[in-house]
């Protein structure tokens, strides 16, 4: 499949499903807290993407049971929400979900402390997050793809920190998973020169330890070969002349 690129129209309707996403990370982000279950923070989920008219788009896709990924520590990505899932103080969360806004995608994903964490951990979350934006210091047009690659990478490894390869990102726009795929890591060559247009789920994966991975015997958790924790941070994006608009923070750029 060609990688898209989209009109004034499509980015239109391209950000108010980001824009309501990002409502919904807010309200679930302000629900974490030791006690709470993984089901509950996924229910909510639910009932807010339903509220805004929307559907969420990782429900049944591939056969996926729930709203929204809930990864817990050594979990990287694709945790199953549960109701025996109750979070401690202590843990990190990685909450990973999307939805569909007149049938444009939208997806994004936040690591969450839960109580008091580790000095180790938090800057586990914290490094996650920048090396997205690192890579977005690359993310204009004119530019390669594996330019926001190579950053991310490098800027995660600086920490020692594993660089998932298993799990990319990837276009996004009338479906959750379009091409291109977005390597966190930089594979052999530049990748597509990127243009004005494309929409993009840029989601580092990093891991404490290896950035080896596996899949649990549910076929969805993918957890970290050496049970290291693993954070998970990810916008959708577009690409502009000049700098990236990210389409899942608040437009005044206050993270959610
Ligand atoms: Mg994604």
């Amino acid at each position: 499949m060609a990688v898209t690129i989209k009109s004034p129209h499509e980015i239109a309707l391209m950000r108010e499903s980001c824009r309501l996403l990002a409502i919904v990370h807010d309200e679930i982000g302000k629900m974490i807290r030791p006690g709470v279950s993984t089901y509950e923070l996924d229910k909510k989920a639910y009932e807010m993407i339903k509220d805004f008219g929307c559907t969420p788009n990782f429900l049944h896709l591939y056969g996926y049971p729930a709203t929204i990924c809930a990864s817990v520590n050594e979990v990287v990505v694709h945790g199953i929400p549960s109701k025996e899932k109750i979070l401690q103080e202590g843990d990190i969360v990685g909450i990973d979900m999307g939805l569909i806004y007149k049938g444009y995608h939208s997806d994004a994903a936040r690591t969450h402390g839960v109580g008091e964490i580790s000095r180790a951990d938090r800057q586990l979350i914290d490094v996650t997050k920048q090396s997205f934006f690192e890579g977005m210091k690359f993310a204009r047009a004119g530019n390669h793809l594996y330019d926001i690659s190579a950053a991310v990478q490098q800027y995660a490894e600086s920490f020692g920190y594993g660089v998932v390869r298993d799990m990319v990102g990837h276009g996004i726009g009338t479906r959750l998973h379009e091409d291109p795929e977005v390597p966190n890591f930089k594979p052999r060559g530049k990748g597509i020169r990127l243009q004005p247009g494309m929409t993009l789920a840029v989601e580092p994966m990093i891991n404490q330890g290896t950035w080896e991975v596996e899949i649990l015997e549910d076929d969805w958790t993918c957890v970290t070969l050496d049970g290291k924790k693993s954070a998970h941070y990810e916008n959708t994006i577009l690409i502009t002349e000049g700098e990236p608009e990210i389409l899942t923070l608040y437009r005044d750029g206050r993270e959610v």
